[in-house]
């Protein structure tokens, strides 16, 4: 987390060396709304080679004309004032164009609560009437919303963080807009869309956002989200955890879309919460051990959201933490044993009869003790023979 008076020295040696510079965007709406910041963006005058001249900064993204200082937990982002030219893919401008005053760089920023500027002596210029939005509580972009949006569509989720992270409304021609341009997200990378749409999931007004998202058709561009956020928004209070909210969305929709750059890790355990939600039947001890606890309470947890099951989270934790096996490890009769046991040459038939026997002690049809395996190893064969 940030504060602005931890950054108050950029904007001095700036203005020492005969620039302007100003704190903007984000860490400016913070401000006035009392909270902290999770970077602190400066706008400038100076060039960003001016301004690696005068700190320890990294050229984070020259192309837009940005450096930054990397601070224990944040950053300061340092960008020239700019303009953007045209956009061509949705997403990027073909160039930026250097531009003389901080009003015009205020522009090309997106929303009007981002678009105020604020000196060294902590005073704001407002070119965007980003002040009274604030007050007001409302989320309009800055300009033609249709033109922002053509130029860069991600900025249509952006609008829906926002709404999650502030809680404000949406105007009503910025969303009319957001909904007509929708299908622009297409055209963003998937990446960026899976890191926005997290955004949006984890701030508290969660709920709020997914109404948006749902009213506005804008879920129905997110693979596999549409019916799940309909279902939370129509039946939720609370917003729920990142794993609940996709688990779920995912179950309805009956498989994980390949469009989400999920980690390994997490579809593969989306896709087993998908698998045994979609059982819809009791948890056995069987998938406790086959699927763990994890995914276990996941899948109970969006059964119990889809009304197929009650909540069993303790009683889940419980049941795994006394069974009679938590892995292969656990037989107390090992793959050694059984080729000592049975003159057989080693094959697919050792495994078959480990996890036979796990079944077995899982369904505390057998003990998981070594005499009691061999029994059974021993009377089974004997009846092989017979
Ligand atoms: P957060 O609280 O998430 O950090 P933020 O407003 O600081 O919110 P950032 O993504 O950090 O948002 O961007 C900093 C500023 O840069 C924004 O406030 C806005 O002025 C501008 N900005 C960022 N992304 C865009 C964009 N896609 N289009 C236009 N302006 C943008
Ligand atoms: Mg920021």
């Amino acid at each position: 987390m940030a504060t602005i008076k931890d950054a108050l020295y950029v904007l001095r040696t700036l203005k020492k060396n005969k620039y302007e510079a100003y704190f903007v965007g984000g860490c400016v709406r913070d401000y006035l709304m009392r909270k902290d910041s999770n970077d602190i963006d400066i706008t400038t005058n100076a060039n960003p080679y001016d301004v690696m001249k005068l700190f320890k900064a990294k050229p984070t993204g020259l192309q837009y004309g940005t450096v930054s200082i990397p601070k224990e937990g944040y950053s300061i982002e340092i960008t020239t004032y700019r303009k953007d030219g045209v956009y061509l893919d949705n997403r990027h401008p073909e160039e930026v164009i250097p531009v003389v005053t901080v009003e015009e760089d205020v522009q090309r920023r997106d929303f009007t609560i981002n678009g105020l500027v604020m000196n060294d002596v902590l005073q704001i210029s407002d070119f965007v009437g980003g002040k009274d939005d604030i007050k007001n509580k409302i989320i309009r972009a800055i300009g033609n919303p249709d033109e922002r949006f053509k130029e860069d569509a991600l900025r249509i989720l952006r609008a829906v963080y926002f709404q999650s992270k502030l809680g404000f409304q949406i105007e009503k021609d910025t969303r009319q807009s957001m909904a007509d341009n929708r299908l622009l997200l297409n055209n963003i990378a998937k990446e960026r869309i899976l890191n926005e749409t997290l955004k949006v999931l984890r701030e508290p007004h969660q709920l709020k956002a997914l109404k948006t998202l749902d009213t506005t058709l804008i879920s129905e561009v997110l693979p596999g989200l549409s019916k799940g956020i309909k279902y939370i928004v129509d039946t939720q209070k609370d917003p729920l955890f990142i794993d609940s909210f996709f688990s779920l969305c995912f179950s309805l929709n009956g498989s994980v879309p390949s469009e989400w750059k999920f980690s390994n890790i997490a579809r593969n355990k989306y896709e087993k919460v998908v698998e045994l939600v979609n059982q819809k039947r009791e948890l056995t001890n069987l998938d406790l051990y086959t699927y763990g606890l994890e995914i276990s309470i996941l899948s109970n947890k969006v059964s119990f959201l889809l009304g197929y099951s009650a909540f069993q989270k303790s009683s889940l934790e419980k049941r795994f933490e006394t069974l009679p096996v938590k892995s292969a490890m656990d037989l107390k009769l090992r793959a050694s044993d059984l080729l000592n046991l049975i003159p057989k040459k080693q094959g697919a038939w050792v495994q078959k009869y480990l996890d036979e026997m796990v079944l077995l002690v899982l369904e505390e049809k057998l003990d998981n003790t070594y005499d009691a395996l061999k029994a059974y190893v021993l009377k089974k064969e004997a009846s092989h023979e017979k």
